[in-house]
């Protein structure tokens, strides 16, 4: 379906927990986690019966987030009953990696079609600190498995924070040589917590332009998403940059995100939400309305980055980036 800005809407994120195996500091704040009652979190069938109506509007594409979607049990039953919607042509996944290592064949099996693997840091030490409690090695090993059986492509997610792992970029770099991996490294967001100490981490993706001068820009892009790609001469993988606030892409927008709890968001940056659950639960409401309500009401452009904006009432954790 087309958005009120002549956008085509063809992939939705679902957010299938809020619950995390981790506490990356720029996601989830240190106290005072909001976690959602079981009963508001939307059973398996309610996902797929979204889908279903979505598919109808011209959804094609689903991505499966957190919280940590690993750690919801089952979740192999959900990408099989996606993958059973005709009209759906991918189904893909975002994880922190701690567990995927043990659930990649499992995954595959399943249908999952490629992963995407957040890893802010390759020290062990750095990596700890970032996520609290998280162990980097798991994460490598998690997407050695994955390539290992084909459940590619893997793309790597960096969110570049300054002070933090802006000098591991050259590494990062260095790992597309050795593997076919897509190293993304995507703007941190002022969204929940983080929009307070924003400012000052937040730097801009054209400093991985400065660092690796011999990156070659590539033709093609993967997967419609907002990245540039780029590649060291002579590497096996891709380098891709994520400004999504230095280089607004809000005009290529083709998503629409799920909460765990039954919400669309229609702007990740916005505040506004259509709820489904009086729809999908008491028969308020026409589902495949209020879905196509959801997606007409996408905003032009975020306003991420401009004067007073913050994006208040979610946590990344619980929208599920
Ligand atoms: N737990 C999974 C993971 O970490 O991949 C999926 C959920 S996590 C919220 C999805 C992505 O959002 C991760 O790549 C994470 O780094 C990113 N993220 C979280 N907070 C962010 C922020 N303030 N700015 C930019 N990206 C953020
Ligand atoms: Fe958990 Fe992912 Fe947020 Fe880290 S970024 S706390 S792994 S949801």
């Amino acid at each position: 379906m087309q958005d009120s800005y002549n956008r085509q809407v063809e992939y939705m994120r679902i957010s299938v927990t809020d619950r995390c195996n981790l506490r990356c500091f720029y996601c989830m704040p240190e106290q005072g986690i909001c976690k959602m009652d079981h009963r508001d979190v939307l059973r398996y069938e309610e996902i797929l019966r979204v889908v279903r109506e979505g598919v109808r509007l011209g959804i094609s594409r689903i991505r499966l987030t957190g919280g940590e979607p690993l750690i919801r049990p089952g979740i192999e039953s959900l990408i099989r009953g996606i993958k059973a919607i005709e009209g759906i042509q991918e189904v893909s996944l975002t994880t922190n990696g701690q567990l995927l290592a043990d659930m990649a064949e499992s995954l595959k099996e399943a249908g999952l079609d490629r992963v995407n693997v957040s890893l802010d840091s390759l020290s062990p030490e750095k990596y700890k600190e970032i996520t609290r409690v998280g162990d980097v090695q798991r994460v490598l090993d998690g997407i050695k498995k994955c390539l290992e059986i084909g459940l590619s492509p893997v793309k790597v997610n960096v969110v570049l924070m300054k002070g933090i792992n802006d000098d591991e970029i050259e590494a990062f770099a260095r790992l597309t040589m050795i593997l076919p991996v897509s190293v993304r490294f995507i703007e941190l967001m002022p969204i929940g917590h983080a929009s307070h100490w924003f400012k000052k981490r937040y730097i801009s993706t054209d400093i991985v332009l400065d660092k690796l001068p011999h990156l070659i820009r590539e033709g093609k892009t993967i997967g419609g998403g907002p990245a540039v790609y780029y590649r060291l001469p002579e590497a096996v993988g891709t380098i891709g940059l994520i400004g999504a606030l230095s280089h607004n892409f809000c005009d290529r927008c083709n998503r629409v995100r799920l909460t765990a709890d039954g919400r669309i968001k229609p702007c990740l940056h916005s505040d506004l939400e259509v709820d489904l659950k009086p729809a999908l639960r008491e028969g308020r409401g026409d589902l495949a309305h209020e879905l196509a309500r959801a997606i007409s009401l996408k905003p032009e452009s975020h306003s991420m980055g401009q004067a007073g904006s913050m994006n208040g009432n979610r946590d990344m954790y619980q929208i599920g980036g």
